[in-house]
């Protein structure tokens, strides 16, 4: 391995041992708190230490969690790894059971008593890890209603997730390569095909895909029909105002935030319409079909391999000309050794940060092969790093952020390397042609197919409350949703009608809405960053602050206490969205240079 592990443990065995004591004390832990009645004014002393007492657990656990994900990423063969992955995963599962407890706690709790226990000086910073489980708690049915849902899940909800990744797992399509060779591929590598540069490969593995998919349709819209039948009834039964409820809480998103949002995406569709239409233009086409969308941005010659000194000596410039924080903590990180990048055998694909609240340390996992994208990545995690880095010191219990916010944390980084690069000015016009379409791919996921996902997902609930809705109807709302949200770039009779049935995303039983939180990190990280680039490094400040405040609140509270901003207001996103406009008139004015003549 290429990076240094010995901050979390001296060797594997010191990790067996704190893991052994760590289970212990979990166990104890949960035994004593399932014993205490709610919260009351005569149990309050008891879950105030009980609040400590899981604190301290979490931070354990975090640690050993941690350690496990590195070494299981850089060593995935090694089966004492698995082994410890697998040991984990029952760990974690123990851990929740704790959270559990303090909802239970808090559900008959009136607020005068809630108000109470939080007012206590060892409490008070840990509210908002307390104010989520009362709010879970409210949405909660009776604890033996909710234990039954828990058990008959595992045989019904979750059972149809089960069953679609099993049948999905064996199925096959026939593909029709352009040479005219035929095999019959897994649908797992339908994914990959169709982002080849090759269009043929494309079209093939959409058509020849579909053919697998109508197969399975029938199937898939069982289960999409019974996981949201389901869900919708324990929403009525929770008391959950709408589909989107429990998605927002998972993402700290409130409602009036997710309308905003929304509302602007659907009236700047032109801007993402723009970005598509160059996307087209660099393919040589006029319009695209649903397959193109994660085809490559490629114009000229692909960039020459890039040293790793050169990628870190890179992002830590652009970094530095930001802020000297940020600059030197990358430094420390590449100095620590605490960057696994050189490929090697055994290494999981992917890339990821992961930190410990214990030693404040972070590890950065990557395969480095070399390319404009892979230093990308490199500063996309750095950015995640250095979100760790401005939370050290902050209570365990009042860290932890959602998906949603940390995600802009690493957009952030990414964005401060583009511009760093840009300032340094070393492109021709088909290396920054790249760089810009590559950029405006991301508009094209966030802003266009992430939106249709979200718009058929809405639709499909409204009548799913109404009873089961057919195959046929199924595919008819999402193949409205593409048109309607693609518009005219997206050529007749290349809409996807399957897309429902072959995208995961919609049957993950733990989440639903899986789409919007993307939309929303992408648009607050480059509102965040046209910030930066209006008012300069001196905006760095107020970046961190709110970097720091990112568990402590929902994200419309955050960002107008650290930032000043309304994200409530639809003008907010608007701006967002306008910030993509100088990257899309710029390659709208190269791309006669760079781009093949239109046939
Ligand atoms: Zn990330």
């Amino acid at each position: 391995m290429d990076w240094d592990l010995t901050g979390y443990f001296h060797d594997f065995e010191g990790y067996e041992t704190f893991v052994s004591e760590l289970e212990v004390d979990c166990k104890g832990l949960l035994t004593s708190l399932h014993s205490v009645p709610p919260l009351a004014p005569v149990t309050e002393a008891t879950w105030a230490s009980g609040t400590d007492g899981y604190e301290n657990i979490l931070a354990r656990f975090a640690h050993a969690s941690s350690y496990v994900g590195c070494l299981a990423a850089a060593e995935s063969h090694v089966p004492r790894h698995q082994q410890a992955e697998s040991r984990i995963a029952s760990l974690a599962a123990e851990v929740s059971k704790l959270s559990l407890e303090f909802v239970r706690a808090f559900r008959t709790a009136d607020d005068a008593t809630f108000e109470a226990f939080m007012s206590k000086p060892a409490i008070a910073t840990a509210r908002p890890a307390l104010e989520r489980w009362r709010r879970e708690a409210t949405h909660s049915m009776a604890p033996d209603l909710e234990a039954l849902a828990a058990d008959l899940g595992t045989d019904g909800l979750h059972a149809w997730g089960r069953l679609y990744n099993r049948m999905t797992s064996d199925l096959r399509f026939p593909m029709v390569w352009p040479d005219g060779r035929r095999e019959r591929l897994p649908v797992s590598q339908r994914r990959s095909l169709m982002a080849n540069p090759d269009r043929a490969v494309r079209v093939a593995a959409f058509r020849g895909g579909n053919e697998g998919w109508s197969g399975a349709a029938q199937l898939c819209a069982a289960a999409l029909n019974h996981i949201a039948g389901t869900r919708i009834i324990l929403d009525a039964r929770r008391k959950r105002p709408s589909s989107t409820h429990a998605a927002l809480e998972q993402a700290a998103i409130s409602e009036a935030t997710l309308h905003a949002m929304m509302r602007a995406v659907s009236g700047g569709a032109s801007v993402a319409r723009r970005a598509l239409e160059l996307k087209a233009r660099a393919m040589g086409q006029t319009a695209v079909g649903w397959y193109d969308l994660e085809a490559p941005f490629e114009v000229g010659e692909p960039d020459a391999f890039i040293p790793w000194e050169t990628a870190c000596a890179r992002v830590s410039r652009s970094f530095h000309r930001a802020s000297t924080d940020l600059g030197s903590y990358f430094d420390r990180c590449v100095a620590q050794n605490w960057i696994d990048y050189r490929p090697r055998a055994g290494k999981r694909p992917g890339a990821f940060c992961t930190s410990s609240e214990v030693t404040d340390e972070t590890r950065i996992f990557m395969t480095y092969q070399g390319t404009a994208g892979d230093v990308s990545t490199l500063a996309h995690e750095a950015g995640h790093a250095f979100h760790a880095e401005a939370m050290r010191g902050i209570r365990p219990l009042a860290r932890q952020y959602p998906m949603t916010l940390a995600e802009s944390a690493s957009t952030f980084g990414e964005l401060l390397l583009a511009d760093g690069l840009r300032k340094e000015g070393h492109f021709d016009d088909a290396a920054r042609a790249r760089m810009l379409g590559e950029g405006l791919g991301d508009a094209v996921s966030f802003l266009l197919d992430i939106p249709v996902r979200y718009a058929f997902e809405r639709a499909f609930y409204e009548e799913r409350r109404k009873g089961e809705v057919s195959v046929a109807r199924i595919s008819e709302l999402m193949v409205t949703s593409q048109r309607n949200i693609v518009g005219p770039v997206l050529e007749v009779g290349g809409e996807d009608p399957l897309f429902w049935a072959s995208k995961l995303h919609f049957f993950l039983t733990d989440i639903s809405f899986y789409n919007f939180p993307y939309t929303f990190g992408f648009l607050l990280s480059r509102a965040m960053f046209q910030r930066y680039l209006e008012e300069g490094p001196s905006f760095m400040g107020a970046w961190v602050a709110f970097l720091r405040d990112t568990g402590q609140a929902e994200a419309h509270l955050v960002a107008s206490r650290t930032l000043g901003e309304n994200l409530e207001d639809e003008m907010f996103w608007r701006r967002a969205i306008a910030s993509l406009e100088p990257d899309l008139t710029e390659l709208e004015g190269l791309a006669p240079k760079v781009f093949k003549p239109l046939p």
